[in-house]
């Protein structure tokens, strides 16, 4: 049976715009679900649901099966959203910043500055694939001049190529393959790039370690914390901790890159009645993309703390549009 649906009312809505996104797009375009995605809007910092996802800051991507000389990530998503175009996918570039799944058919908040409400839409399925963003130590001297530009980033992909950095000292804080990677990107433009990790082993995976330490300017500070950023304009260096001994010490350093791990992007889901896990993640009913609300699924780095791959997202997509289609199919929506 099909019940048709009403102006302006949807059959699938997918927020976010990550490998899972544009993948549960492209299944469900092909499946005639006319799906829309609201790809997030890049006018707010932190953004909270970045454009394509973290893979627009990272450059070459080498594990995505198929691409046998790595693909940088813009252009990879750039390749995925004209898959999903191709299809027939409607792009909206436009936030969600709220919804009411309390009753169907849903309904979403939109804003097209990522901060004000400027319409709604209403959908009879929602996919939730709105990624993760960075992490901050939380100091103020950090936020403060991350915000003025002066020297602390949590992107060394984005802005670690800048002439302020070239031949200077930089550090960056974490010891996961974030870290590895963007303290070896640095190390092309650094002289000297500090790895400030705060104990004496690394998270990252062996082969992102390895190319690091290789590199000739590569210095790691072990059981350390930072606990200050110094300078006034312009970062002069950081004030370190070290976690065994207490003991304080000055690095000067011109950049300072923050890599310790995302959160999950729930905040359009604030009192929505979706149920998150302990650490914020989306929760999923088993090895499905179905959550605690009929209807609602979720795919991606929104919904997974332990892969956190652009592969994975991208098969957690296609599960989300096939769950999708069989749920509205069951439902005799379509
Ligand atoms: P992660 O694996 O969660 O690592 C975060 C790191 O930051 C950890 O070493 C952690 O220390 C440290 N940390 C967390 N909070 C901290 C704080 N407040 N102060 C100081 N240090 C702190 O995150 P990630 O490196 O961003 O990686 C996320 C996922 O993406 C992983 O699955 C990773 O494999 C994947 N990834 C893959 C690639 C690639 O293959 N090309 C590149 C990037 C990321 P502890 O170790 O002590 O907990």
């Amino acid at each position: 049976m099909t019940t048709p649906t009403q102006p302006g009312l949807h059959k699938l809505v997918i927020i976010g715009s990550g490998p899972a996104g544009w993948t549960a797009a492209i299944y469900a375009a092909r499946a005639q679900l006319d799906p829309v995605v609201y790809i997030g809007v890049a006018k707010t910092d932190p953004s909270p649901v970045l454009p394509g996802g973290q893979l627009m800051l990272t450059t070459e991507v080498e594990n995505y099966p198929g691409f046998s000389h790595g693909i940088t990530g813009p252009k990879m998503m750039d390749e995925f959203r004209k898959q999903a175009e191709r299809f027939g996918t409607v792009i909206k570039d436009e936030d969600v910043l709220s919804c009411d799944f309390s009753k169907r058919p849903f309904t979403l908040t939109t804003s097209d500055d990522g901060q004000n409400p400027t319409g709604s839409v209403q959908a009879q399925s929602v996919i939730i694939a709105t990624g993760a963003v960075a992490n901050w130590i939380g100091l103020e001297n950090e936020m403060r001049l991350a915000r003025s530009g002066g020297g602390v980033s949590a992107c060394a992909v984005c802005d670690g190529a800048l002439p302020v950095f070239r031949n200077q000292p930089l550090a960056v804080v974490g010891g996961g393959d974030t870290a590895m990677e963007e303290a070896s990107f640095l190390t092309k433009f650094g002289s000297t790039v500090y790895v400030i990790h705060r104990r004496d082993s690394l998270r990252a995976s062996k082969i992102m370690q390895q190319r690091f330490l290789s590199r000739p300017n590569a210095k790691m500070m072990w059981n350390k914390t930072v606990v200050d950023v110094l300078g006034g304009e312009k970062i002069e260096g950081v004030l370190l901790e070290d976690t065994v001994t207490k003991e304080r010490s000055r690095l000067d350093v011109k950049g300072l890159f923050v890599a310790i791990g995302y959160t999950p992007a729930t905040k359009c889901l604030k009192d929505s009645g979706i149920t998150l896990t302990e650490k914020g993640y989306v929760e999923l009913k088993g090895r499905n993309s179905y959550t605690n609300i009929p209807g609602i699924f979720a795919a991606g780095d929104v919904s997974d703390e332990h892969y956190r791959q652009a592969v994975t997202a991208a098969g957690m997509g296609c599960q989300a549009a096939l769950d999708a289609e069989r749920w509205l199919a069951a439902e005799g929506v379509y």
